[in-house]
């Protein structure tokens, strides 16, 4: 079947490649021609563990192709994906811009019967109105939209996206279904389990998840808050928590607040979409909230264990919002950046992945080469994302390099009690 996917970011180019790994012939488009010059050439955009590999065997297969020209993407496939970002306008709604373009193209060349697709997150509605934009032309029109939401998570995408917990199809008619069924075979063989559904309560699937999760990651955030009050450990509460399989371990991490592209876009467009039906969605409000506060405390963890931060150097280890990604959207290490320079520190940063990205917005940071270079000289060290490398870090030898032994853990990836002895001052997030 030839498939086409709109869009070759995270999402795209990962959809875009498994599914040629499933066997499908796919053409890839993007309007960022440097991005598509540099695909063609085998390079690729993004971090993203096992990409490369899997776009490079499938483009030496001939089954992955990339282009700019939307016309012939949308003529050549029966299948059309939408895989655009739709990122948040100032009321958190999402902008709709990159899907209506591209739906309108699909309205001005589609010829004969297309599944269109929405791979993007989009909210409930969305559906319709491309299904109003695709009939205006020609009234008389053959297609069918499908909401096929994607859960995969930057950093474990590909095996996310070949082994998911569940594909969710929203389609109103069998032909599209039997379509889908077709592109997702080997996960429909795999016994996969599918739901198929209509499209509104696809769309709303994906922002209950985003919306469920958040609110698990507030939850432990709060009672992370509640320890350090209370002098109990939330490493503790939460495995003691966890361990009950109605609530389950995942997700119940404390940590310095939700961040990435998605749950922070995602759960203020859940809140605008109740809105809009007169409905207020408290829980994903007050998630929100104290998503934010809980950024906002970090600053003052960090000035309660290193004293006032004014002229004080600060050895930044992470960048990216979670390990295993070069993406910094809403990162809370970059909150955290933000903070500490408006406090007057001094900040070194390293990331295995992220700096490039990173000195897009922080040109005036110093970057270090690895972590050691990172901390020499430093006052505090401030661990904001827990890639792998920073998990087994030589204490012995970062305290001969820093100015003074502190280290402020917003990923509670270190146990107190072990640094402590070694003579380091520990700050983790609700331990006591
Ligand atoms: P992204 O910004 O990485 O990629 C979007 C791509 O779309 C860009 O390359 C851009 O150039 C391209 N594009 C925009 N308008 C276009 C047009 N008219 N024609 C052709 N190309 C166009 O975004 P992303 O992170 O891949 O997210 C895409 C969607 O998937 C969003 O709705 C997001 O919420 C959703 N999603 C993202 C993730 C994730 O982890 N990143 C997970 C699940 C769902």
């Amino acid at each position: 079947m030839n498939i086409c996917v709109v869009g070759t970011g995270y999402v795209g180019l990962v959809t875009g490649a498994c599914l040629a790994d499933f066997g499908m012939n796919v053409l890839c488009v993007d309007k960022d021609e440097a991005k598509i010059a540099a695909l063609e050439k085998g390079r690729i955009p993004i971090y993203e563990p096992g990409l490369e590999e899997i776009v490079a065997k499938n483009q030496r297969a001939g089954r992955l192709r990339f282009t700019t020209d939307l016309k012939s993407g949308i003529q050549s496939a029966l299948a059309i994906f939408i895989a655009v970002g739709t990122p948040p306008l100032p009321d958190g709604a999402p902008d709709l811009t990159f899907v209506r373009q591209v739906a309108k193209a699909i309205a001005d060349h589609m010829n004969g019967y297309k599944v269109v697709v929405t791979k993007s997150t989009v909210p409930t509605g969305t559906g319709r109105m491309i299904e109003q934009m695709l009939r205006s032309n020609d009234g008389d029109r053959d297609f069918s939209v499908v909401s096929n939401p994607e859960f995969l998570r930057e950093g474990s995408a590909i095996a996310d996206f070949l082994r998911p917990d569940r594909i969710v199809i929203g389609a109103s008619d069998a032909r599209a279904i039997e379509v889908m069924k077709e592109v997702y075979g080997p996960l429909f063989l795999a016994e996969t389990p599918f739901v198929i559904t209509d499209v509104a309560s696809a769309e709303l699937i994906k922002y209950a998840s985003n919306g469920f999760l958040a609110v698990k990651i507030s939850f432990i955030n709060e009672i992370a808050r509640l320890c350090e009050l209370m002098g109990a450990d939330v490493h503790d509460v939460s495995r003691g928590m966890g361990l009950d399989r109605r609530i389950g371990s995942r997700f119940l991490l404390a940590g310095p607040g939700f961040g990435g592209s998605c749950f922070p876009k995602d759960t203020a467009a859940a809140v605008d979409l109740a809105r809009q039906y007169g409905y207020r969605f408290r829980i994903i409000e007050s998630a929100i909230s104290v998503n934010a506060e809980t950024k906002a405390r970090m600053i003052e963890k960090i000035s309660a264990a290193a004293g006032p931060l004014a002229g004080r150097s600060v050895a930044v280890l992470g960048l990216s919002f979670k390990p295993e990604t070069d993406d910094i959207r809403e990162s809370p290490a970059l909150a955290v950046i933000s903070d500490l320079v408006a406090a007057g520190a001094s900040v070194c940063a390293f990331d295995p992945a992220a700096m490039e990205n990173a000195r897009a917005i922080f040109p005036d940071l110093s970057y270090a080469t690895d972590a050691y270079d990172c901390a020499t000289g430093a006052d505090v060290l401030v661990l904001a994302t827990e890639w792998n490398e920073f998990r087994a870090l030589d204490f012995g030898r970062l305290g001969k390099l820093m100015r003074s032994k502190t280290v402020v853990d917003l990923r509670n990836v270190y146990e107190p009690r072990e640094l402590r002895a070694a003579g380091w001052s520990y700050t983790g997030i609700g331990r006591a």
